[in-house]
C-alpha cells in the first residue's frame, strides 16, 4: 500500500494543509503513537504546530475514518493510519509496544459472541496481551545478571508485572 497523504485527505473531502500533511505523516511513520509523540514528530517535520492543532487535527481524522484510534487498558489513545481492515493489536504488558495482527476471519465482527443479548453485534475489539521480544531478552538478561553476582543488588527491578500461573 503506497502513502499517499494528499490522495488519503482528498479522498475524505478534508482540505490539504501542511499541518494536516505532516501529521499525516507523523502517524504513517510512526504506528501506534501517541498524540504527544506524533506532535513532535510533526513539530520536527514543520516547524511551527502547536500541539492543540495536533490533537484538533487527530479527532477530526479519526471522526473521519482517515485514522484509527486505539486505547489498549492503561495506555493513552494510540493512532494509527491503517483504517477499515478490523485488524487487532498484540500489547507487550510490559513495555507497551504494540503490533498489529490481522483480523483471524477478515472482517468483523471476527468473534462470534456466546450470547448476544439481541445485540446487532458489528465488531469484536481483540486485544492480544504478553510480552514483546525486547522485554523477553532483557527479562532473561536479567535473571541471569541476578542469579551470577547476588551481591550487587542496584539492578532495578521491573515494574510490576502480573505473574501468570
Ligand atoms: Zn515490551
Ligand atoms: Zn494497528
Amino acid at each position: 500500500m503506497h502513502f499517499e497523504p494528499m490522495n488519503t485527505l482528498h479522498q475524505h473531502g478534508m482540505p490539504v494543509t501542511a499541518q494536516r500533511l505532516a501529521v499525516l505523516r507523523a502517524v504513517n511513520s510512526n504506528p501506534h503513537a501517541t498524540a504527544d509523540h506524533i506532535a513532535a514528530f510533526a513539530t520536527k517535520d514543520i516547524g511551527s504546530i502547536s500541539k492543540q492543532s495536533v490533537y484538533d487535527t487527530l479527532s477530526t481524522m479519526v471522526e473521519r475514518g482517515v485514522l484509527r484510534k486505539i486505547q489498549p487498558v492503561g495506555s493513552v489513545a494510540l493512532y494509527e493510519n491503517r483504517v477499515g481492515d478490523n485488524h487487532h493489536h498484540v500489547v507487550c504488558r510490559s513495555c507497551g509496544a504494540v503490533g498489529d495482527v490481522d483480523c483471524a476471519v477478515g472482517y468483523r465482527p471476527c468473534l462470534s459472541a456466546s450470547h448476544t443479548h439481541g445485540f446487532i453485534i458489528d465488531e469484536a475489539d481483540v486485544s492480544y496481551w504478553g510480552t514483546c521480544e525486547t522485554c523477553a531478552k532483557n527479562r532473561k538478561q536479567t535473571v541471569k545478571q541476578t542469579s551470577s553476582k547476588k551481591s550487587n543488588s542496584k539492578k532495578t527491578t521491573n515494574k510490576k508485572r502480573k505473574v501468570t500461573t
